[in-house]
C-alpha cells in the first residue's frame, strides 16, 4: 500500500454478513444476508479540502474522493490509470458540464460519456477495477446484467475486450430503443454477448435473478453483477457531486435535483452531502413510477405496477438503494432494516415511522411529474433557454422549478442525451434532432444478437457452453 490509511471496511445494511474489503464488496454486489454494503465509517472532508478541489481537474478530483474508499485494493498508479483511462473517451474535458438555466438553476450534464448516459461515469469506473482486480488475482469472470437500455450500453462498451471478464447483456425483445439496441449489437467483442429475450424487462430480471440463486452455476462461472446497488458504482458517482460543488463560490448552498428510479444516483449525492459538500436539499424527482414520492409523501413504501412512460430508464417500481438510506434512517439498526424488507417481501410494502421520516426531510424533497407534463417542461426549456434536454432530464427540471429557493443554487442533473429519446423529444418541440456522429453511425453497423426464448435454462446452456 502506497499511504498509511487503514483499508476501509465495509457492512451489510441487514447486520448479519461479515466486514469486507472494497475487493470483496467490489464483486460480491450484494451481501450473502442480501443486504447492501456500505463503508464502515465515512472519511470527513473540511473546508480546505473543498477549496483545494478548485484547482483540481475532474480526474484528479476523483482520485482524493475514491482513495481511502479503494484502500489496499488498488495502488496509487493503479487507481491513477484507472481514472485516466475511464474518462478518456468523454467528449468534455471536464467531463461534465454546468449550464444556466436561469439565474440560480443549472443543469449538470452527465452525458459526455461514449453512450451519451450518465451511467458510463460509474461503468467505465467498475469495469476497469474489475479488470485490475482481477489481473491482480489472475482470475476471470462472468457478469450477467438485465437492461431496460442504458445500463446494457454502458456495460458493453465498458467491458469490452476486457481479458479477464465475460459479459452477458439480456434486453427485451422489441422493448428498447433502436439506438439503444444498436448501442449494444453493434460492438464486436469476444468477450460480449448481447441477447434478446423474448419477454419484458421484468422476465430479463428474473432470469438473472434465478441464475444467481443457483449457487452451484454461479459458482462454476465466478458470476458477478454489475448492477447499481454496487459500492464502486455509488461512489464513482459521487465524484461529480463533489466536483460540480467545487466549480461554484464555496459559500454557495446547493440543492441537487435528480430524476430517479432506482435511488442510486440521488443517493450518492447523499453520500456526497455526508462527505461534506455544501449541500442543503435533495430533491426527488419520478414519473409517474412515483414509490419515490408516495414514500416521501405517506411514509409507506409500497410497490405498485410498473407504467410505460417517455422516461423509460426510470420506469421502475422498486427503488434497491433506498434500503442504503433506510440503514440511516434508523440510525445504523441493521435488525430494523431486516423488518421492513421482510415486510417488503410479505406485503409488498412497510411503513416509515413519523419521526424517521421527519429525518428523510431533513435531507430530501420530492415530486411527481406526468407524461403531458414532461412533454411541456421540453418544449418550455426548448422555448426559453434553446436547450434540448430529455425526457428524463425535464422530469428533474419540471420538479426543481417547484423548489426553487433564492438563498440556494439549485442544480438539475441532465441524465441522457436527448437524441437517445428522439422520439419523445420529437413529439415535444416538434422537429427532429440532429443525430451526434458517433450515434448516426450506428445506424450503418452490422448488428450481433443472441436471439433466446424466456427460458432460464435455456440462458444457462448457453453460458455454460461459451465457458
Ligand atoms: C438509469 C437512469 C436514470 C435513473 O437512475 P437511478 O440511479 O436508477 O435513479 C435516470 N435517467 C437516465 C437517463 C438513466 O439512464
Amino acid at each position: 500500500m502506497d499511504s498509511l490509511v487503514a483499508d476501509m471496511l465495509y457492512k451489510s445494511t441487514r447486520g448479519e454478513a461479515g466486514s469486507v474489503s472494497f475487493q470483496e464488496a467490489l464483486f460480491s454486489g450484494l451481501a450473502p444476508d442480501g443486504g447492501l454494503y456500505i463503508p464502515e465509517v465515512l472519511p470527513k472532508y473540511d473546508a480546505s479540502f473543498h477549496s483545494s478541489m478548485v484547482e483540481m481537474s475532474y480526474e484528479e478530483v476523483a482520485f482524493a474522493i475514491l482513495k481511502p474508499f479503494v484502500g489496499g485494493c488498488f495502488s496509487d498508479q493503479e487507481l491513477n490509470t484507472i481514472i485516466s483511462e475511464a474518462y478518456s473517451e468523454f467528449r468534455k474535458s471536464d467531463k461534465c458540464e454546468l449550464v444556466n438555466l436561469s439565474e440560480n438553476h443549472k443543469i449538470l450534464e452527465l452525458f459526455h460519456g461514449p453512450t451519451f448516459a450518465f451511467k458510463d461515469f460509474a461503468m467505465q469506473m467498475i469495469a476497469r477495477m474489475f479488470h485490475q482486480a482481477l489481473k491482480n488475482i489472475r482470475k476471470s469472470i462472468t457478469i450477467i446484467v438485465a437492461t431496460s437500455g442504458d445500463t446494457g450500453a454502458a456495460a458493453v462498451h465498458a467491458f469490452r475486450n476486457l481479458e479477464f471478464v465475460n459479459l452477458y447483456v439480456l434486453f427485451p425483445k422489441d422493448r428498447i430503443s433502436e439506438i439503444q439496441r444498436r448501442q449494444m449489437t453493434t460492438e464486436k467483442a469476444s468477450n460480449v454477448s448481447v441477447v434478446s429475450v423474448d419477454g419484458n424487462f421484468d422476465d430479463c430480471q428474473s432470469i438473472v435473478k434465478s441464475i444467481f440463486n443457483d449457487k452451484d452455476f454461479s459458482k462454476a462461472v465466478s458470476l458477478t453483477g454489475v448492477n447499481s446497488i454496487n459500492w464502486a458504482r455509488i461512489i464513482s458517482q459521487v465524484v461529480y457531486y463533489l466536483f460540480a460543488a467545487s466549480r461554484l463560490p464555496t459559500s454557495a448552498k446547493i440543492d441537487f435535483c435528480v430524476p430517479t428510479g432506482n435511488f442510486g444516483n440521488i443517493y450518492a449525492g447523499y453520500v456526497a452531502k455526508k462527505l461534506g459538500v455544501n449541500i442543503d436539499k435533495l430533491i426527488i424527482a419520478t414519473n409517474r413510477n412515483d414509490i419515490l414520492h408516495r414514500t416521501l409523501s405517506s411514509g409507506r413504501y409500497r410497490k405498485g405496477e410498473v407504467l410505460q412512460t417517455f422516461s423509460p430508464s426510470m420506469d421502475i417500481q422498486v427503488s434497491s438503494n433506498f434500503e442504503r438510506m433506510l440503514y440511516d434512517v434508523y440510525q445504523c439498526n441493521a435488525k430494523i432494516v431486516r423488518k421492513k424488507m421482510e415486510s417488503l417481501q410479505l406485503n409488498g410494502s412497510y411503513d416509515i415511522e413519523e419521526d424517521s421520516l421527519r429525518t428523510l426531510k431533513n435531507d430530501f424533497i420530492s415530486g411527481v411529474v406526468t407524461e403531458a407534463e414532461t412533454l411541456a417542461e421540453i418544449k418550455k426549456v426548448f422555448m426559453h433557454s434553446k436547450m434540448i434536454i430529455c425526457p428524463h432530464t425535464a422530469v428533474g427540471t419540471k420538479v426543481s422549478r417547484n423548489f426553487l429557493d433564492e438563498k440556494n443554487i439549485t442544480i438539475s442533473l441532465a441524465t441522457a442525451h436527448p437524441a437517445k429519446f428522439g422520439d419523445a423529444v420529437e413529439k415535444a418541440i416538434s422537429r427532429k434532432i440532429v443525430l451526434p456522429k458517433s450515434l448516426d453511425a450506428l445506424f450503418y453497423k452490422r448488428e450481433k444478437v443472441v436471439e433466446a426464448p424466456n427460458d432460464v435454462n435455456y440462458l444457462k446452456d448457453f453460458i455454460r457452453r461459451e465457458q
